[in-house]
C-alpha cells in the first residue's frame, strides 16, 4: 500500500488536501468585462432595454447562427417564453429529461402543461432516445432536450422523432453553449448566463429560434405582453401602445448585456480551457476502477465534471464520500437529484420510478471545473479523489480489517 492510502483522511482529522474550499464553478471575470460594465453607466443613457441587449442578441444569433435571439433575465425566463411561445392547449404532454436542473420541467407547469419525464443514458445522463418514443401520447406537443454536462444530445434522432410525430423540438442548452452544435436542430434552444455557466451576465438567458412568430411572441412575453417596444414607441414618437397577451417582466438590463457581449468574445477560449481540464481528469479517472466519469460521444462543453462512482468496488456511500471530498477542501456537488424525485412532483405530478436515473443519482458527484482552475487546483482535484477513493476502495486492506471488525 503506498503511502498515500496510508495517509489520514481529513474527515477524520487527518491533514485536508487544501487548506481553502475549491468551489466547483465559477465565473471568469477581466478587466475588459468591467470596462464593458463601467462604459455603460458613464454613457448613463440606459440602464436596462437599451441597444447593449440589441447588440447581445445580435451576436448570440450570429454565433449560434439562428435568425432571432431573445434576452431575457434568466435561464428559467428563457424556458417559461419558449414553451409560452407555442401556444398549445392547456393539459399538452411535454416529455422532459428527468436528469435536469429543476427550472427546465418547472417552465412546462408555469404554462399549464404536463411534464413527462423520461428516463435516461447511464453512460451521458442524457435523455435515453429508446425509451422517449414510448412516451408520446396524442397529447404530447413537444419534447425538451437538456444537454447534460455539456454534451449534446443525440439530436439527428431527437429531431426525427420529432417529425415523425409532429412535436416541437426544445433545446435546454444551459450547459453547452459555445460549442457546435448548439442550436443547429431544435426550434427553440435556451440558454443560461448564471454565473457557474459557460458565460455570464449575473443573471441572464437568451432564446434562439429560426421561427418568425416564435420569436415575436417572446419579444411580447417578456415585456407584460406589450406589442409595441421601446424603439417603435420612440421612432413614431407615439405614446400609444397595447398589450394583448398576459406577459412577464422578463427583460435583461443593458448593463448585464454589455457584460454578455465582453464575456462572448472569450467562449471558445472558456470552451477550450474546460475541455482541457476535463482531459487531464479523463485520463487520470478513466483508469480507476472505482469511478467512471461519464462517457464522451458528441461534442461537450464541459460545463460540470461528473462522475459515477461504482459503488459495488466501494466501502461506503455517495454522501459519505461526498463528505470526505470536503473535508478535503474539494467543493463537490451533486448534479442533480432527478427531477420526477422531488417531492412537489411527486405529490402533485405523479409518483413515478424511472430506474435508471434513480440508480445513478445514487453515484454521482460533480467535481470542480471552470476555466480559471491552476494546475495546482487540478492536481488537489486528482489528488482529493484518489486519496478518498483510495480510502473506501474495497481493495484498501485497512478498511477491509475494518469491516470484518464491524460485520
Ligand atoms: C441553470 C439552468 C437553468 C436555469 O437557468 P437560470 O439562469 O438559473 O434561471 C435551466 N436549465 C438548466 C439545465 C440549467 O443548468
Amino acid at each position: 500500500m503506498d503511502d498515500q492510502i496510508k495517509e489520514n483522511l481529513a474527515i477524520n482529522g487527518g491533514k485536508p488536501v487544501r487548506d481553502t474550499i475549491l468551489q466547483y464553478g465559477k465565473q471568469t471575470i477581466n478587466q475588459s468585462d468591467k470596462n464593458a460594465i463601467q462604459t455603460v453607466l458613464e454613457e448613463n443613457k440606459y440602464l436596462t432595454t437599451g441597444p447593449y441587449v440589441t447588440k447581445f442578441e445580435a451576436e448570440i444569433a450570429k454565433y449560434l447562427n439562428k435568425k432571432h435571439a431573445v434576452a431575457v433575465n434568466s435561464g428559467t425566463a428563457a424556458l417559461h417564453c419558449a414553451i409560452n411561445s407555442l401556444k398549445v392547449p392547456p393539459g399538452s404532454e411535454i416529455i422532459v429529461t428527468t436528469m435536469s436542473f429543476v427550472a427546465t420541467s418547472n417552465c412546462v407547469l408555469y404554462c399549464n402543461l404536463t411534464p413527462i419525464f423520461c428516463d435516461i443514458d447511464p453512460d451521458t445522463l442524457n435523455i435515453d432516445i429508446d425509451k422517449v418514443e414510448k412516451l408520446i401520447s396524442n397529447k404530447t406537443v413537444a419534447i425538451i432536450a437538456v444537454d447534460f454536462a455539456g454534451q449534446l444530445c443525440d439530436y439527428v434522432k431527437l429531431r426525427d422523432i420529432c417529425d415523425k410525430y409532429n412535436l416541437y423540438l426544445i433545446e435546454d442548452a444551459a450547459h453547452s453553449f459555445g460549442i457546435n452544435g448548439v442550436g443547429k436542430y431544435a426550434d427553440l434552444t435556451t440558454l443560461s448566463f448564471h454565473p457557474v455557466k459557460n458565460i455570464t451576465t449575473c443573471e441572464g438567458g437568451m432564446i434562439v429560434t429560426n421561427n418568425d412568430l416564435f420569436d415575436f411572441r417572446m419579444r411580447q412575453l417578456r415585456t407584460h405582453g406589450i406589442a409595441i417596444d421601446y424603439k417603435k414607441r420612440e421612432e413614431t414618437g407615439s405614446h400609444y401602445y397595447e398589450m394583448t397577451e398576459l406577459g412577464f417582466n422578463y427583460r435583461i438590463p443593458d448593463l448585464l448585456c454589455a457584460l454578455g457581449s465582453s464575456q462572448l468574445k472569450r467562449l471558445p477560449q472558456f470552451i477550450k480551457k474546460r475541455n482541457e481540464i476535463a482531459e487531464k481528469y479523463n485520463k487520470i479517472f478513466f483508469s480507476l476502477k472505482e469511478i467512471s466519469p461519464l462517457k464522451q460521444r458528441f461534442l461537450s462543453a464541459y460545463h460540470i465534471y461528473v462522475i459515477k462512482l461504482n459503488l459495488d468496488t466501494l466501502s461506503t456511500s455517495r454522501d459519505n464520500i461526498f463528505k470526505a471530498l470536503k473535508a478535503e477542501g474539494i467543493g463537490v456537488n451533486v448534479h442533480y437529484m432527478p427531477i420526477h424525485m422531488h417531492p412537489y412532483y411527486k405529490k402533485n405530478i405523479k409518483d413515478i420510478t424511472l430506474p435508471v436515473s434513480e440508480k445513478i443519482y445514487q453515484q454521482i458527484i460533480t467535481l470542480p471545473l471552470f476555466p480559471t482552475m491552476t494546475d495546482k487546483d487540478i492536481d488537489d482535484v486528482i489528488k482529493g479523489v484518489n486519496k478518498v477513493i483510495k480510502f473506501y476502495s474495497d481493495s484498501n486492506p485497512d478498511i477491509l480489517a475494518e469491516k470484518d471488525r464491524f460485520d
